[in-house]
């Protein structure tokens, strides 16, 4: 039996105390703290022990408030859900709880049926979305993530004006290489053991994170004279690791006018500079290191001109589409060809470009270069696809951004829809208010949003529901360490269809292997971008590709797609419904009526994927709220979709039995952001249901063939009984796949591999198990099959087809089949499949592309 969840209950009265108790254990384990002070201390000794935590607000020694505001300076304790606990019902309590970080609220008197259900919620939507928490820390190490040391160090600085710190960073020579030549998991050990001793070297003076694959990042006080300590310190750490050699870059803070950045990016910069250099161990940032800084300014006094003489030129990225297999759009990408330097990558002058405040000119530049082609490519007759441009975060945060490309697109007569704005993931996290402003005026005037980079930094998924977006465009480095990981643990297909249920298309960038792609298409990604398919091309080039390839784009479609999913709400008031719209009209179709059978026909013809909740009165006419209950949960296709059940004010106290039956219920009188709060909730919890499943049925089948894979063969054999009997299993080996790899490349053995697949489908019944067991050998498991005779004739015919279809091809393609035969249940066990390998072991030693049953000797 699992373990019980385990509450926290923080209220000084014992009788609401054992009140609250008593009705939660019966399904979690409880326990109880006087005070916000007592509360604390438990925490802080356990710190992810707890789901919940329930807390009243007035109390003695510390009070609700301060403590929600101790537990939210405290990484890990903040992702703990708290329901505080009001007085009454005013609005006033609520909102304060809520902006000290409460994640919901209860007001007294307790209502069991109430309580219980609201804690299930949000214990259940906590699990599902403790992944927020992956941005928080790095996943390897534990340490923090890039952004969130960012954050911490800027409070720090704000707290403590008066002390002095540094910031140290280090750098592991050839780290690359040492990855690549002792292994990933090597390195991920090397790199944990690292994080172990810095965190031990820091203690309480500080705190880590870790910015790159090998970059380490320590804040800490800074003592005079530290520096020969520290290094000797520093020195020892460098020297503790057989051949690996760690820099470290020291930069003591000392002009807080610096931005945080900066002041890490000396560090680092420190850290490169003596770079295998023997025996030198650490540097200290200081002016010589500027000579780094000379090449920056020599940028900088060039680029003006640069911009005036035409030395920039966009270069093209196409876009593809997995469903469709075409060519929906590019990225425009700037490139730099100086008279002297030669040509230059954006990844060396953009950085300093965001830095020394150039980049709105350059960016205005490129925009009214991809307007100009748009509009030349409309007249001479090319078809169109959007181009995608770059918008930095200095241009949301102190240009004019929405009348300069505004006005850019008027003034070349280009509909905003074929301009596509990639804004990186940090502009959002930085000033949220203002990027949400900014970006909904920009929909409004047609434009299509990009949030780019998702995943580099640490922006939750939950704030994705709350965004006014269109595109989530997921970063490379994301994408390639998803990948990496076994398909059961990667996030990539939760992050697709969390995305999709707030109505996201998701772009992936950086493919450059058929393996990312199918796996991407397995996770239900939508288009790609990547140097797989093509890489960034000049314009000429661009327009080559649009003359030959097939291309589609619907801007139709594409604003339809928009407002996808909708949000039925059957109620009789039509000022509760008008209200429901103006709540969730940005991301939602709303579609609304008063009447059950109205709402019936629109969920039968919505279909279950369209219908993201519906908001349903408990009061509809005539028993009209049951009719709809009753249908939905009797028809599976429908299961999913969350209902939340809304009680007219005069009726709340009352424990309307339909209430139970729903995801989630509320009585109007409640105030407006609960409502939105409630809906959203309950959307992701169904959507994390649906993930678990898409989950599940990427952890069980081969992303290449689409067969089951081995796990998906145990779950199978384990289901199956006496009615399936009885049966032969089959394995098959495809002939001399290792020359075809070898001869003509890869793909050729994977195409090879999927015809093989097909033929498999195509001849065996939908109730057979069919499996891709290792590199090239299949097994299939033929149910109800007769007799031995019959099952031969079944495995040589499949072998024969595939014969044929290598003929047809071109190709000399054959396979060889071992199998066995089984009577009855008792037999079956994993030693079938053993024997089957024997018997195909005596068919390859006949002749290849034979066929043996097993017989016992
Ligand atoms: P980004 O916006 O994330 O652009 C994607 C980068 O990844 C591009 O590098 C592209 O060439 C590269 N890339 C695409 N596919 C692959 C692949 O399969 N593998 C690998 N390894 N790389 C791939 P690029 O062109 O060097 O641009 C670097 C960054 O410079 C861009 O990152 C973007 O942040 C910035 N940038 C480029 N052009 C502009 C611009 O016009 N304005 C602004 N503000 N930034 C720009
Ligand atoms: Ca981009
Ligand atoms: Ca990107």
């Amino acid at each position: 039996m699992p373990m019980r969840k385990e509450i926290l209950i923080v209220e000084d009265n014992e009788i609401n105390r054992e009140m609250l108790s008593e009705i939660l254990s019966v399904d979690y384990r409880v326990l109880g703290a006087e005070n916000g002070q007592v509360a604390l201390n438990i925490l802080k000794e356990h710190k992810s022990r707890f789901s919940l935590i329930l807390l009243d607000v007035q109390m003695p020694v510390m009070d609700g408030y301060i403590f929600l505001d101790r537990v939210k300076e405290d990484a890990e304790l903040s992702l703990i859900p708290v329901i505080v606990m009001t007085q009454s019902n005013s609005e006033a309590d609520e909102l304060a709880a809520l902006a000290h970080g409460a994640t919901d609220f209860l007001s007294k008197p307790y209502r069991p049926q109430i309580i219980l259900h609201r804690v299930a919620g949000l214990i259940k939507l906590r699990e599902t979305s403790a992944m927020v928490n992956y941005f928080q820390y790095d996943r390897l190490t534990g340490l923090y993530s890039k952004e969130f040391f960012y954050q911490k160090v800027r409070e720090y600085l704000l707290e403590n004006p008066d002390e002095n710190y540094c910031i140290i960073a280090s750098n592991i020579d050839n780290f690359k290489l040492i990855n690549d030549v002792m292994g990933m998991q090597e390195g991920d050990f090397l790199l944990k053991k690292v994080a172990e001793i810095i965190k031990n070297m820091v203690g309480n003076t500080g705190f880590c994170g870790r910015f790159g694959a090998d970059r380490f990042l320590i804040f800490q006080k800074h003592t005079q004279g530290m520096n020969n300590c520290e290094s000797a310190e520093l020195e020892k750490l460098s020297r503790s690791f057989k051949n690996v050699v760690i820099r470290w870059g020291i930069y003591e803070i000392t002009d807080r006018t610096v931005s945080v950045e900066q002041m890490c990016d000396r560090a680092l910069l420190a850290a490169d500079i003596i770079k295998n250099q023997y025996h030198q161990y650490f540097a200290v940032y200081d002016d010589s290191i500027r000579s780094k800084l000379l090449r920056e300014q020599a940028i900088t006094s060039e680029m003006e001109s640069a911009l005036n003489e035409g030395q920039f030129k966009i270069y093209l990225q196409p876009k593809y589409s997995l469903r469709d297999k075409c060519m929906c759009g590019a990225e425009a990408l700037v490139r730099w060809t100086h008279p002297e330097w030669g040509f230059m990558s954006p990844a060396e002058f953009i950085p300093l470009f965001e830095k020394n405040g150039f980049i709105p000119k350059l960016d205005q530049y490129v925009w009214e270069q991809v307007c100009i082609q748009l509009s030349k490519w409309k007249e001479e007759g090319y078809p169109l696809l959007p181009i995608s441009v770059n918008v930095s975060r200095a241009d949301v945060y102190y240009g004019n951004l929405i009348e300069n490309i505004y006005e850019l697109t008027q003034k070349h007569g280009v509909d905003p829809i074929w301009m596509h704005l990639e804004i990186t993931e940090s502009a959002y996290t930085e000033n949220p208010d203002r990027i949400v402003s900014t970006v909904e005026e920009l929909r409004r005037l047609g434009f299509i949003i990009e949030m780019d980079d998702f995943g580099s930094g640490y922006s939750s998924l939950n704030m994705l529901s709350q965004m006014s977006l269109d595109i989530l465009k997921m970063d490379m480095k994301f994408i390639q360490n998803e990948i990496s990981k076994p398909a059961n643990q990667s996030f990539l297909s939760d992050v697709i269809s969390m995305a999709h249920r707030v109505n996201l298309s998701v772009v992936a960038e950086g493919v450059e292997t058929r393996e990312q792609m199918n796996r991407l298409y397995a996770a239900g990604c939508d288009y790609v971008q990547g140097y797989f398919f093509a890489k960034p091309m000049s314009v000429e080039e661009y327009e080559m590709l649009l003359r030959q390839q097939e291309v589609c784009f619907d801007p139709e479609r594409q604003r339809s797609a928009m407002h996808q999913n909708c949000i039925l709400v059957a109620d009789e008031d039509a000022e509760y419904r008008e209200m429901v719209k103006e709540t969730f009209g940005v991301h939602y179709q709303i579609v609304e009526t008063d009447s059950a059978g109205e709402a019936l026909a629109t969920i039968n013809s919505s279909g279950k994927d369209r219908i993201s909740a519906v908001i349903l009165s408990a009061v509809l006419p005539e028993e009209g709220a049951l009719s709809v209950m009753n249908t939905l949960r009797h028809t599976p296709d429908f299961w999913n979709i969350p209902v939340l059940i809304t009680i007219p004010d005069n009726k709340c106290a009352m424990q309307l039995p339909i209430a139970r039956e729903a995801d989630d219920f509320l009585c109007k009188d409640h105030p407006l952001f609960d409502l939105q709060r409630r809906v959203l909730k309950m959307i992701d919890a169904a959507s994390s249901q649906s993930r678990e499943c898409a989950l599940q049925m990427e952890a069980c089948h081969d992303p290449l063939t689409n067969l089951l894979n081995r796990r998906g063969l145990e779950n199978a054999v384990s289901e199956m009984d006496e009615a399936d009997m009885p049966i032969a299993v089959c394995v098959f080996d495809v002939d001399n796949l290792k020359r075809v790899n070898d001869t003509y490349g890869h793909d050729m053995g994977d195409q090879i591999l999927r015809s093989f697949a097909e033929q498999l489908c195509s001849k065996t019944r939908l109730r057979d198990v069919k499996c891709r067991y290792g590199g090239d050998e299949f097994v299939v498991i033929l149910k109800n099959i007769g007799d031995e005779e019959t099952a031969r004739k079944k495995g040589e015919s499949i072998c024969r087809s595939f014969h044929e279809w290598g003929k047809e091809a071109d190709f000399s393609t054959a396979c060889s089949v071992g199998i066995v035969f089984c009577e009855s249940g008792e037999e079956v066990s994993c030693n079938l499949i053993e024997r089957a390998d024997q018997a195909l072991y005596h068919a390859k030693r006949e002749n290849k592309g034979g066929c043996c049953v097993w017989k016992e000797v």
